[in-house]
């Protein structure tokens, strides 16, 4: 796959969501393609692609020779206007794309700036982040004390299995449990449960610190930004 993360998404207001071209090459066969990749998936007016985002067949691309499928991972806007929740899907140098992102909030109408207050805004790195980001939001949670709670719950995963890698971590809920789904290095699942009232209890310990933002922002909200208000807390 070729240059995927080099897309100018910056065009003026009106064409912001348009459609851009990108070219692949079929990491199989070497076939090269020109595809159209969408900026924006607005699941209020399209709520079937909600489940195409979480199963990642949204992102899935087919080569038309050899038929091999590659998971084509893009900036794209995932915009839930019902639960007002808005993910930019940042892949390759998030935080570089992020600022850019948020910079270009002065060309944004006033429109957009007060969808903005009222929105939860966030900036995830991967498909399986902004998969995880959407499953929280259905589980009525927030996602910053979910990452909080995240961070309990794998340190003491940890100290369970010493010397363990994980590669990536994940919230789900499963049968009406919360908990993470924890990926090896050698590509196993694990599964750790949320204790009861965990998460309630973060809400009550962290809710001072970090309710009281309104913020018009993508933010990260992953396991650096919990570490940081950890480390901010055993600081003070
Ligand atoms: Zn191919």
């Amino acid at each position: 796959m070729s240059d995927k993360k080099d897309f100018n998404l910056t065009p003026g207001e009106k064409e912001q969501y348009k459609p851009v071209t990108a070219e692949i090459t079929c990491s199989h066969c070497g076939k090269k393609d020109t595809i159209s990749l969408r900026a924006c998936v607005n699941v209020s007016l399209h709520p079937e692609e909600k489940q195409q985002v979480l199963d990642g067949s949204f992102f899935m691309y087919t080569c038309p020779d050899c038929k091999e499928k590659t998971a084509v991972s893009y900036p794209l806007l995932y915009d839930d206007m019902g639960k007002a929740l808005m993910i930019y899907l940042l892949p390759g140098q998030t935080e570089e794309a992020l600022s850019k992102l948020n910079a270009q909030q002065e060309t944004w109408s006033e429109d957009m700036l007060k969808a903005a207050k009222v929105c939860t805004m966030r900036a995830v790195r991967s498909i399986n982040e902004l998969a995880e980001k959407i499953k929280i939001a259905d589980a009525g949670l927030d996602d910053r004390f979910v990452e909080l709670s995240k961070a309990f719950v794998f340190a003491q995963f940890l100290k369970q299995n010493p010397g363990f890698t994980a590669v990536q971590v994940l919230f789900e809920r499963q049968d009406d449990k919360d908990g993470l789904v924890i990926f090896s290095k050698d590509g196993k699942k694990f599964w750790a449960e949320f204790p009861d009232g965990l998460y309630d209890e973060v809400v009550s310990m962290f809710e001072d610190r970090v309710k009281n933002e309104s913020k018009t922002e993508y933010e990260l909200i992953d396991a650096n930004w919990s570490m940081k208000i950890l480390s901010n807390i055993t600081n003070s």
